[in-house]
């Protein structure tokens, strides 16, 4: 990928990829860095997205007008909604699903779970996320979700794919774990 602003936190440069990857229509991050919005359009822009922020931060940048601001005000409710936050970010409904049950308060405790991805499903481990390696930005329901797993195949195959990411000895090493998404 192109060299990316510094308010762009290396995680959510997983997620603009697999917007641009048309896996989703949304993101959602917060700032890694003070800018203002009309630096995040100008940047969403080059890229045919647009771009929203809120009070707090937090930025979304969408193919569609007004995506983000709806998006962002549902993450801002004060009522229970990771399941229709995390349709409208383009997870799967099986891992929104599996999110709903473990709680919003206690999905960085399930993301930080040691899990075990094997063969071809370390393409979706998310213990590099906050690195910006990873394939997938949600938190799969399990070591062998197959929604995810077909997600992280359409970025890996799409011109989007983060590079390192991508390494043959990468996907060798299957290292276990996750950290918490933001
Ligand atoms: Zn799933």
């Amino acid at each position: 990928m192109r060299p990316m602003p510094d308010w762009l936190k290396p995680s959510a440069r997983v997620d603009l990829a697999l917007v641009l990857a048309r896996t989703r229509d949304v993101l959602r991050s917060d700032l890694g860095a003070p800018a203002d919005l009309s630096a995040i359009a100008k940047f969403a822009r080059r890229y045919g997205l647009f771009a929203a922020k809120d009070p707090d931060g937090f930025i979304a940048l969408s193919r569609r007008p007004g995506l983000g601001r709806r998006l962002l005000a549902l993450d801002a409710a004060p009522d229970e909604h990771v399941m229709p936050l995390g349709r409208l970010l383009g997870y799967p409904p099986c891992c929104c699903r599996a999110a709903r049950r473990v709680g919003e308060d206690q999905l960085d405790v399930w993301a930080a779970r040691p899990r075990r991805h094997i063969g071809r499903y370390r393409l979706i481990d998310v213990s590099s996320y906050d690195t910006g390696e990873a394939l997938v930005s949600h938190i799969p329901c399990s070591a062998a979700c197959r929604a995810s797993l077909k997600i992280a195949r359409t970025l890996a195959a799409s011109d989007w794919s983060p590079t390192r990411f991508s390494s043959a000895k990468r996907l060798r090493s299957g290292r276990r774990g996750c950290r918490p998404l933001s």
